[in-house]
């Protein structure tokens, strides 16, 4: 693991100075270079397009942005820093007197060395965010003020890496690609949807495994827009919003789809505790996986209710689609200083950290991929396991006695409606002793999915 953090890490590193936004070539780059570590089918939806109760926004690029002082001098310059100019800014050449530039200028007083993250992707305006200190260094004066952006029709670019498994049952990653120089509030979740995807590419797993690197928000309502028929089992009516399917009983909506489980995945590279954010059902099979992983693996670590804020859990998570779909982070969206700050940058993350989350992330597959409920096929009396040569099959192991537990333990909670995570939370026993003693018995014939 430690080799893949120090890759993770190099990658984030390599992503830092690109300015990313909802659309642009900062995207375009970040896809070009994640789709140098796994293969990415890239999409791009024309401004414009209705997409749910949205519209897909112009497009927005930016070659160069600046403060100058009266000797030429760049006080201010986008180059060092893609934090610098307001995310969205229309563009502006103009010289005034600081007084008036004060107005288009944005500190962070109570950290005067940081700079702030700050956008306006649905309002016109321009600006540039600067280190309280450099503000307060600045003489009384005229300046000149350049950012060289462009609005224009164009396209909204996400991508899709898509590893198929034995079923075509859905589990979805999700991370936002959006943000600029910023480290944990981006580029980490980036950095560890791209290694688990290349981890379960070298297996066979049970489940599609489904990585969306989309811009937030309008990037996952894209995502669902052009996806709903798959999500909700049911096509989009007029206008890209998806009938909801009608549930039968004890079905929600999302019976039909294709997407059964999925995590957002944000955060992920911070020193801090892992948080899971429940999905809204709170009981989803994801849920249950995450809170089981977390506990067994003794990591500090704390498990949250829904709310309707956050990552693009909440559109993942909206009425119509109710996915099971949870987010995984290390401290949560808004709860650290550095949070949407210059002192979000690649420092701030760490290689073990973000192995650790990626570790976490392949145990709950590993859970997910082999939970199934199964039927006992001689339920009447315990069947003769001797004779079946299932205690046979168990010599010589150092856990014998727990196999042999997990094996009753199997065989008694198989009548079709408890799943083996249901069976390891019951028996206390590890997740991985009762999927191998399901698949002794499931060898032997006495258990069918
Ligand atoms: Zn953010």
């Amino acid at each position: 693991m430690t080799g893949l953090g120090a890759q993770m890490h190099a990658l984030v590193e390599r992503l830092y100075p690109l300015c990313r936004s909802i659309t642009g070539d900062g995207v375009r780059d970040t896809l070009d270079i994640v789709g140098e570590y796994v293969p990415l089918t890239v999409h791009e939806v024309p401004s414009g397009t209705q997409v749910l109760d949205w519209t897909v926004p112009q497009e927005w690029n930016i070659r160069d942005a600046y403060i100058a002082d009266a000797t030429g001098k760049r006080v201010v310059d986008f180059a060092a820093s893609s934090l610098h100019v307001l995310g969205y800014s229309v563009p502006v050449s103009a010289t005034m007197p600081l007084s008036e530039l004060r107005g288009h200028l944005h500190t962070l007083p109570e950290h005067p060395s940081w700079v702030p993250y700050r956008t306006s992707y649905y309002t016109p305006d321009w600006g540039f965010c600067l280190a309280q200190e450099t503000l307060d260094a600045l003489p009384d004066g005229e300046y000149e003020v350049c950012i060289d952006s462009t609005l224009a029709d164009g396209h909204l670019t996400y991508a899709e890496h898509v590893i198929h498994g034995q079923v075509p049952d859905e589990v979805i990653f999700s991370c936002h690609v959006c943000h600029p120089s910023l480290a944990n509030d981006n580029l980490a979740g980036i950095a560890v949807a791209t290694s688990l995807a290349r981890a379960l590419a070298e297996q066979k797993p049970y489940y599609t495994y489904r990585f969306i690197y989309a811009p937030g928000t309008i990037g996952a309502i894209t995502w669902l827009a052009r996806n709903a028929q798959r999500v909700n089992g049911a096509s989009p009516a007029h206008g890209g919003r998806p009938a909801r399917a009608k549930p039968s009983v004890g079905e929600g909506p999302r019976a039909g789809g294709k997407v059964k489980h999925g995590l957002v995945l944000a955060c992920a590279g911070d020193p801090g505790r892992l948080t899971y954010k429940q999905s809204r059902r709170g009981d989803a099979e994801i849920d249950r996986v995450l809170r089981h992983v977390l506990a067994a693996s003794e990591r500090p670590h704390q498990v949250v209710e829904f709310t309707p804020y956050g990552y693009d859990e909440r559109q993942y998570c909206s009425p119509g689609f109710d996915l099971g779909v949870g987010s995984l982070s290390r401290t949560p969206y808004a709860a650290y200083p550095e949070y949407h700050t210059s002192a979000d940058n690649p420092d701030f993350v760490s290689p073990a950290a973000m192995a650790d989350t990626l570790a976490v992330c392949r145990e709950a597959c590993a859970v997910l991929d082999r939970n199934r409920r199964y039927r006992n096929l001689s339920p009447y009396g315990e069947p003769q396991l001797g004779r079946r040569g299932l205690y046979d099959a168990l010599g010589g192991r150092s856990d014998t006695k727990q196999a042999q537990l997990a094996m009753l333990w199997v065989l008694n909670l198989s009548d079709g409606e408890h799943d083996l995570l249901h069976v390891a939370e019951r028996s206390g026993l590890p997740f991985d002793t009762v999927a191998a003693a399901a698949g002794a018995l499931h060898g032997a014939g006495l258990i069918e999915a």
